[in-house]
């Protein structure tokens, strides 16, 4: 039915490829392209019992006349970016100029500004529109099902959201003393940076991990969790009408921040490139290829996520509070992808989306973040597709 070039083949690729392919029904056939064709090759070779036709490619996605030519010749109906926000442009751009559809996960990103904003790909709004042509943004889990959960919420249990926390919990142990659970340059990049809260009409800006909470999460317990910005804050402030106040909370081991410390002391985690015997680094960069592999995690995590989003408002004038949440097993996702849960709850979303785009329930020419389209079919398809959600209506608050 549907024909889709996957661009990256990372830790979130191997779940978008092996979970597409696991719906072979929609996805007939995937390229899979990336910068190292060995390692979309070593993805494609795990895949032996699928009805989908998967080929692989290498490809420089930066240059957009690289993409052109290579979707041109693929004629896939979408593009799936699960490479890094740094591409997200000029994979769009290819996109308008061959008449395709696009979804990513994760907003644009300039690689000398570590600041992320919605604003470059929002101005793509009308170009799409006119072309006939869907970009779904952030489709992971978040952003991404945080999204869904939201519209979700307001469609079903309130006239007006006023308060939403974002609660972001890992239980994950993978046994090293410091590694990232994705990418580590753009993971180190949001946690370093300042944090940011939306409240009545503006951003309060703190500094990084600033503001700690407690909370006891299920099947996880208690853990400290951190305000951080995240980019879905920008689009909900926005796209939930009656917003007062939206935080992101993310959790992290005295372990974890007691290394980002002193890594960020000691200068590891700048992005300003050092000359080292001739040869600009960017020290971050190096720390990224002395950490482990995030794809290689898979195997050794054990324990699990929960991710999920509190509400707070109004229904037919009576307050209502409502949790909305799932709980990962990484064990589980290893077993049925070879993937911890980080990759795997951001994958299977992705996939949700470019099925929905496929089957033309989630299709409207223009940019969306997903709070935009219908909730329902996509909740339906997190509890088919290995995200199964749960409901609280009377949990415990964040103060
Ligand atoms: P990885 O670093 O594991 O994978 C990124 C892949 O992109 C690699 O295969 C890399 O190639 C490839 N790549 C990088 N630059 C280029 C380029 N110029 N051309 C072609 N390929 C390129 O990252 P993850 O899989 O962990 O993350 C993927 C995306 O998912 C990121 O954008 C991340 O921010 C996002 N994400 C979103 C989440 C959400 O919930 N919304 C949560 C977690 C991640 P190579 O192998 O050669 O390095």
């Amino acid at each position: 039915m549907g024909k889709v070039l996957i661009i990256g083949a990372g830790g979130v690729s191997n779940v978008v490829v092996k979970k597409c392919a696991m719906n072979s029904h929609v996805f007939s056939e995937i390229l899979l392209a990336s910068r190292t064709k060995s390692k979309c090759d070593a993805i494609k070779n795990q895949i032996t019992d699928s009805k989908t036709i998967i080929t692989t490619a290498a490809i420089d996605a930066d240059n957009t006349g690289e993409l052109i030519k290579l979707i041109k010749k693929f004629k896939p109906e979408l593009v799936i970016n699960v490479a890094l926000p740094y591409q997200d442009l000029s994979i769009m751009d290819a996109c308008l100029a061959t008449n395709v559809h696009y979804l990513d996960t994760a907003n644009y990103e300039p690689k000398d500004i570590p600041k992320f904003e919605y604003k470059w790909q929002w101005a793509y709004k009308e170009r799409f529109k006119k072309a006939g042509l869907t970009a779904i943004l952030g489709c992971g889990f978040d952003p991404g099902v945080t999204g869904v959960f939201s519209a979700y919420a307001m469609k079903h249990y309130f006239d007006e959201i006023h308060y939403i926390d974002i609660l972001d919990a890992n239980g994950g142990d993978h046994g090293y003393p410091f590694a990232t659970n994705f990418n580590p340059e753009i993971n180190i990049r949001e946690i370093t940076a300042n944090g940011r809260y939306w409240e009545n009409e503006n951003w309060i800006e703190t500094k990084p991990l600033e503001i700690k909470r407690e909370y006891n999460f299920k099947e996880v317990g208690k853990k400290d969790a951190y305000l951080l910005y995240h980019e879905e804050l920008e689009s909900l402030a926005k796209n939930i009408k009656g917003i007062k106040r939206i935080r992101f909370f993310m959790t992290f081991s005295q372990k974890y921040i007691t290394h980002l410390n002193v890594l960020q002391n000691v200068g590891m985690t700048s992005i300003k490139p050092i000359n080292i015997n001739g040869v600009n680094i960017q020290p971050l960069h190096f720390l990224q290829k002395v950490l482990p592999d995030p794809a290689s995690l898979g195997p050794l995590t054990k324990g699990k996520t929960n991710i999920g989003c509190i509400y707070q408002g109004i229904k037919d004038n009576k307050p209502v509070n409502y949790y909305l949440y799932n709980i990962c097993d990484h064990q589980q996702c290893y077993r049925e992808v070879g993937s911890q849960a980080i990759s795997y709850t951001t994958g299977v979303p992705a996939m949700i989306g470019a099925k929905l785009l496929i089957e033309g329930k989630w299709k409207k020419p223009g940019v969306y973040n997903v709070e935009e389209f219908d909730p329902d079919p996509f909740m339906d398809e997190l509890n088919k597709q290995g995200l199964p959600w749960n409901e609280d209506f009377s949990p415990v608050l964040v103060k």
